[in-house]
């Protein structure tokens, strides 16, 4: 069946799938600290928490870190390098720096409170598509679709794209998430895709036998194991990835107490104990992208500390 033709079906049967899915959430759903929060500075966070790290590490450092950096204001005017080390454990630290540039933007611009607009929000730093439908909707209570890895899964197996094996493309997924938004529970309803897609329709192992949309998904019972994809080789040093080294520095750097440095031929052995005087080029490039992207401060040519 053409895509047109499996839409239009779909189309017909919208209310049914729509309550099969929501009657799924309102029993199975996730219990989740951010579920039921609309403070956007809160909900902003998690979102850009959970953006590249497990629900279950989010869980411990979310409260850590409101406890710590309560609102826009305080975070704007916190010491860089306190959000970076209170972003602790967390991975990807540019993350915790656009969060900081991001409320100090908030504060200036828009005195300390987040736009509703998406267009507007789409402009601040670290804010994305996602995150900013994923704020609208959360927080402002907008009827807006988003697009997660786990809802672009879930929609693209109820709806499939039409050609095989053709992945769609970013705008279709999106066109295809509003065709399918319900007029009211919006918020529910984002929400439980995310949900389905994370712990019944998963990338590897589909549970179809307890997914509320069974009896409607042309893609029941049909997902097959891939072979996992192929990573592309990241740049790095020994068979071991660049980010994987930044991490390492900027953990060796938290560990400083405020307003220490440490020395750079003693920081190259903390995180690279085999270091070799053939590791000078690669460890200087990686010291400059760390200091390009703001994470690092040389204090001397030889020395260097986290951001003030
Ligand atoms: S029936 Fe299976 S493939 Fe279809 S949405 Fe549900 S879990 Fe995914």
């Amino acid at each position: 069946m053409s895509k047109r033709g499996r839409l239009e079906l779909l189309s017909k049967h919208k209310k049914l799938l729509t309550s099969n899915v929501l009657r799924w959430y309102g029993k199975n759903g996730r219990d989740l600290p951010w579920r039921n929060e609309h403070d956007p500075y809160r909900v902003l966070l998690s979102e850009v928490m959970l953006q590249q790290t497990q629900v279950s590490r989010v869980l411990t450092k979310y409260p850590q870190f409101l406890k710590r950096f309560p609102s826009f204001k305080r975070l704007a005017e916190a010491k860089t390098s306190d959000v970076i080390k209170a972003w602790e454990g967390m991975g990807y630290n540019n993350r915790a720096l656009r969060l900081q540039k991001l409320a100090e933007v908030v504060l200036d611009k828009y005195q300390g409170k987040l736009p509703r607009d998406i267009q507007q929000l789409e402009t601040l730093p670290g804010i994305g598509r996602y995150t900013a439908h994923a704020v609208a909707c959360f927080s402002f209570g907008q009827r807006v679709p988003i697009v997660d890895t786990n809802i672009r899964r879930v929609l693209t197996r109820v709806c499939p794209p039409g050609g095989r094996g053709r992945s769609p493309e970013e705008e279709e997924t999106w066109t295809l998430a509003e065709s399918f938004l319900p007029r009211r529970h919006a918020h529910d309803w984002n929400q439980a895709l995310m949900d389905l897609g994370a712990t019944i329709c998963t990338a590897a192992l589909p549970k179809c036998d307890h997914c509320p949309l069974v009896s409607l998904c042309p893609s029941a019972h049909q997902v097959r194991r891939k072979k996992p994809a192929v990573r592309k080789s990241e740049p790095g040093n020994g068979g071991i990835p660049n980010r994987i080294f930044r991490g390492r520095t900027i953990q060796a750097l938290r560990k400083l107490k405020s307003r220490q440095t440490i020395a750079t031929s003693v920081l190259a052995f903390r995180i690279k104990p085999d270091f070799q005087s053939t590791d000078r080029r690669w460890f200087e490039s990686l010291l400059g992208g760390l200091e390009k992207d703001g994470l690092i401060r040389r204090v001397a040519r030889r020395r260097v500390s986290l951001p003030e």
